[in-house]
């Protein structure tokens, strides 16, 4: 599986920048580097793993092209295992150019997206669900779930899984014996243990599934979806809890014409909020598409965040969504309670068959510190702290694991029925190859290319 030719890619973002970084790995990188870089030192005599400052000149017309840094890495201790130079150049996109064109032009070709982590899982550094950490901790949108990528990039999750694996091959082994040799043990004695150890591991699996709905919430966030009557504050709530003036707020009914949305960062929990259209009957046909769309949105939403204005009161419309919308979570809103008195937001909360219910007035800044807890609460009771435990936050991790959790399943019920030790192992081999999938030891070549493209350049 060892790769033999020499890759190389910028790995800082396209634009401009005080600094980027072009890198090269493989076993070409050194040679290649002596040939461009001119220092105190010959390139090939610096040490590994220090950093050297020199200028970057084109060989063939003696053009310097950037004064640099230039770090040497010499395997097997660098990130992808092998020899592995990083220039550190002047961050003009033009300077990056030339710079990698050169490398490119001696024994490199460029890298594929997320090839340089592919080496690493390839030469055995990192294992599958670490080299998917990498990419989770760069997409992560907040501080929670990208230091839910680092506890998985530190390799918790992989441990626990190579544990159950190693479990079930034990098992595997054991059985084996028995059918073949079975003066050592008897079927029944080695059926009792069997099923013990498989209701072990089996446990073992669910307390990590557990986790996932909360781990796919801190990477993935939710989607939140603001609907109510026209003008009762559905833009100004975006626009509050954004922080940003995008959504337009306006006195006349039904201006939110159309589907706009945005990231909120809620206690840690990234949140989508789509602001709808509303969803009253209506003839007019731009605002029909938006009331589509908002139909569309809410059947995929996660939060309903039903807004009632405090003036007006419950209407017709809003008791048919409720009723709509009854299997989801909902926070009811009453907003504008700055235009009404007690006794009037009382009727309306009694009236109102909700469970979770809050109070707001946008305009005066009431109660929106109180929504964003309840909606954090509503998704993840307790402390969040990605830090002490594990979290699946991957969904080819979860269905895997489901998998493997179904093959036991089906061992321990054949068990039950009494069927033959060597009958059973098929289903073991199974849960076993499942869980190896999530760490790499068993993945096929389709979903590793899969997983990888998924990268960005230069990673
Ligand atoms: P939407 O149609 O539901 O999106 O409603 P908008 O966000 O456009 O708000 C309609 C009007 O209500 C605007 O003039 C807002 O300034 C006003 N408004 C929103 N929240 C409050 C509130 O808490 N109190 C008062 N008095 N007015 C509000």
């Amino acid at each position: 599986m060892l790769n033999e030719d020499t890759i190389a890619a910028i790995s800082t973002p396209h634009g401009t920048g005080g600094i980027g970084i072009v890198r090269i790995s493989g076993n070409k990188s050194f040679e290649i580097a002596d040939k461009l870089f001119v220092g105190r030192k010959r390139f090939k005599d610096i040490k590994s793993h220090t950093v050297s400052f020199g200028k970057i000149i084109n060989p063939y017309n003696e053009q310097i092209l950037d004064e640099v840094l230039i770090i040497k890495m010499k395997k097997p201790n660098s990130f992808t295992r092998e020899d592995v130079v990083e220039i550190s150049c002047h961050g003009g996109i033009i300077v990056l150019k030339n710079i990698l064109e050169l490398i490119l032009k001696m024994d490199a070709r460029l890298a594929e997206p997320g090839e340089f982590t592919k080496r690493a899982f390839l030469n055995g550094r990192i294992d599958l669900s670490q080299a998917e950490a990498v990419i989770d901790l760069i997409n992560s949108k907040t501080d929670e779930s990208s230091r839910a990528a680092l506890s998985q990039l530190e390799g918790k999750l992989s441990k626990k899984l190579r544990e159950a694996r190693s479990k079930l091959i034990e098992l595997l082994a054991h059985i084996e014996v028995t059918v073949d040799y079975p003066e050592h043990d008897t079927e029944e004695i080695t059926g009792k243990k069997i099923n013990e150890e498989l209701k072990l591991i089996n446990n073992r699996l669910l307390s990590i599934i557990n986790g996932f709905e909360k781990g796919r919430i801190i990477r993935e966030g939710i989607d939140a979806v603001i609907i109510g009557r026209p003008n009762v504050g559905k833009s100004s709530l975006l626009n509050e809890l954004s922080g940003k003036n995008r959504a337009i707020v306006t006195d006349i009914p039904g201006t939110t014409r159309d589907i706009i949305e945005e990231y909120v960062n809620i206690n840690g929990i990234p949140v989508r909020i789509v602001d709808t259209a509303g969803i009253r009957q209506t003839e007019d046909v731009v605002e029909k598409i938006g009331v589509e769309k908002t139909h569309g949105a809410i059947e995929s939403a996660d939060l309903i965040i039903m807004m009632i204005d405090a003036k007006e009161g419950i209407a017709q419309e809003d008791l048919i969504i409720l009723n709509k919308v009854k299997n989801k979570k909902i926070i009811a809103v009453i907003n504008k309670i700055d235009l009404v008195d007690e006794d009037r937001i009382r009727q309306i909360e009694m009236s109102l068959p909700v469970q979770q219910l809050l109070k707001t007035s946008i305009k005066e800044d009431i109660g929106l510190n109180e929504l964003g807890n309840a909606i954090f609460e509503l998704f993840i009771k307790g402390e969040v702290s990605a830090n002490n435990e594990i979290l699946i936050t991957n969904v080819r991790h979860k269905n895997l694991i489901d998998k493997a959790i179904s093959s036991i399943n089906d061992s321990l019920e054949a068990l039950c029925r009494g069927m033959p030790l060597d009958l059973i192992t098929i289903d073991i081999i199974n849960a076993a190859d499942y869980l190896g999938q999530i760490t790499g030891e068993s993945v096929r070549e389709d979903v590793m290319h899969e997983i990888f493209s998924r990268f960005c350049l230069g990673k």
